[in-house]
């Protein structure tokens, strides 16, 4: 199966990725925060560019000639996203600002739905933007938070999710990937599980996309939320994906320009999907540029992408595993490209700044996962997340940055 692979060409791939090829304190810059965003391939910088220079205009309102145009491209992407993940239809493709707003989105609103006694279901290795609009909504409702635990590696306790089951869960809300501890979720099983009950599932996806295509249809998930900043777009913009029928029986979110069908002031009758829930005028550029960036990673052979990435993931976690007192944190059997560490006697923070000096970008603290951080029982972590731009060479930086650091502290 291995040698039908093609191998990725990332000299060519970094070639496309502008920032990559800079200095940072005299140092060349090695991006290893690819889990907090990534950086922007060419085409999609000359996107935003061409939008602001040439085609800037309100969209959906215009009888004008830019109007259109903006129109028109903002749907086209919306087009390419749909595709991009096999979703039904593209009015199934709501814009939102992010993951999080996707998850508020469907906190508030679905949460509306939703009663006393009601149960929801999250895990451990949430992300705060998977936990805090349940928590907010379960003391709106009085629903019921509860959370699937996981293993020393980092895996979930599937027997607790399926005890926790029951004709009260009305929501199941799980990361596909972990940010923090790279775990990959057996969400299909996940999905499946909670639909014999009658439950919904939602897929935090900030952190799928990039490493392996996703498809609605296959996965049947009732809601999946994303970023683009994440997937090599712009910042400010998201997708929240859901299914036509449960998105039909959900209440708008906001109120506004573009959601309405007609307004007066006994009463106000309410668009069709998607404009249902996108109130305002939107990130037009945003959008329009993310789906340049689907453009870009539908011409990537993304085996090849996942091939890569696991051997940089394996190659990093071999070497860290030299380094005396070193502690992974986060070593499930199915892992993407993230390796989260301690170093014994030092601060994750002293890592990270002295990696920086270095010129090596990674991430240090929580990762916005502090419960999980308690049951690791740890303050943080360094993360070094790769993206398909990144090299074994890099990784060598990397070490010998990362030993050289732990001497100067230990
Ligand atoms: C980054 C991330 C989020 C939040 O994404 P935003 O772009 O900040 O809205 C949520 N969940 C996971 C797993 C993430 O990695």
């Amino acid at each position: 199966m291995n040698e039908t692979i093609v191998k990725l060409d990332v000299e060519k791939i970094r070639s496309e990725f502008p920032t990559l090829h800079q200095e940072v304190y005299g140092k060349p810059l090695i991006y290893f925060d690819n889990g907090a965003t990534a950086q922007k391939p060419q085409s999609v910088i000359d996107a935003v560019a061409k939008y602001y220079s040439k085609d800037n205009a309100n969209i959906h309102r215009g009888v004008h000639h830019l109007s259109q145009v903006a129109t028109e491209q903002y749907e086209e992407a919306r087009k390419i996203i749909q595709k991009a993940i096999n979703a039904p239809t593209s009015e199934q493709v709501l814009f939102t600002k992010g993951t999080t707003d996707g998850i508020n989105l469907v906190a508030y609103s679905y949460g509306q739905l939703l009663k006393a006694g009601d149960e929801i279901i999250i895990s451990e290795m949430e992300h705060h933007s998977n936990i805090v609009p349940w928590q907010m909504l379960c003391e709106r409702q009085g629903c019921v938070l509860k959370v699937i635990p996981i293993n020393e590696k980092g895996e979930l306790k599937m027997d607790v999710f399926e005890s926790f089951l029951s004709d009260k869960t009305k929501l199941v809300s799980v990361t596909h990937i972990s940010n923090t501890l790279g775990t990959i979720n057996p969400i299909k099983e996940i999905i499946e599980k909670a639909h014999v009950v009658g439950a919904k599932v939602l897929i935090d996806g900030a952190q799928s996309i990039q490493h392996a295509k996703v498809d609605m249809q296959e996965l049947d998930c009732d809601f999946f939320a994303f970023s683009g900043h994440k997937v090599f777009g712009p910042t400010g913009v998201g997708i929240l994906y859901g299914k036509k029928e449960v998105l039909d029986s959900m209440p708008p979110y906001q109120g506004g320009g573009d959601m309405i069908a007609k307004v007066t002031f006994e009463k106000t009758t309410y668009n069709e999907l998607p404009h249902k829930f996108e109130a305002g005028t939107p990130n037009i550029a945003g959008g329009i540029c993310l789906g340049t960036a689907f453009e870009y990673l539908n011409n990537l052979d993304m085996e090849a992408v996942h091939a890569h990435e696991q051997e940089l993931l394996e190659y990093a976690e071999s070497e860290l595993k030299k380094i005396n007192g070193i502690r992974l944190i986060g070593t499930a059997d199915k892992k993407t490209s993230v390796v989260s560490f301690v170093v014994e006697g030092t601060h994750p923070f002293d890592i990270g700044t002295l990696l920086d000096k270095q010129g090596v970008a990674v991430r240090t603290g929580h990762h916005c996962t502090q419960p999980l951080m308690d049951i690791f029982q740890i303050p943080g972590t360094v993360r070094a997340s790769f993206a398909f731009y990144n090299t074994k060479e890099e990784i060598d930086v990397f070490i010998t940055a990362l030993k050289r650091s732990v001497n100067m502290l230990l």
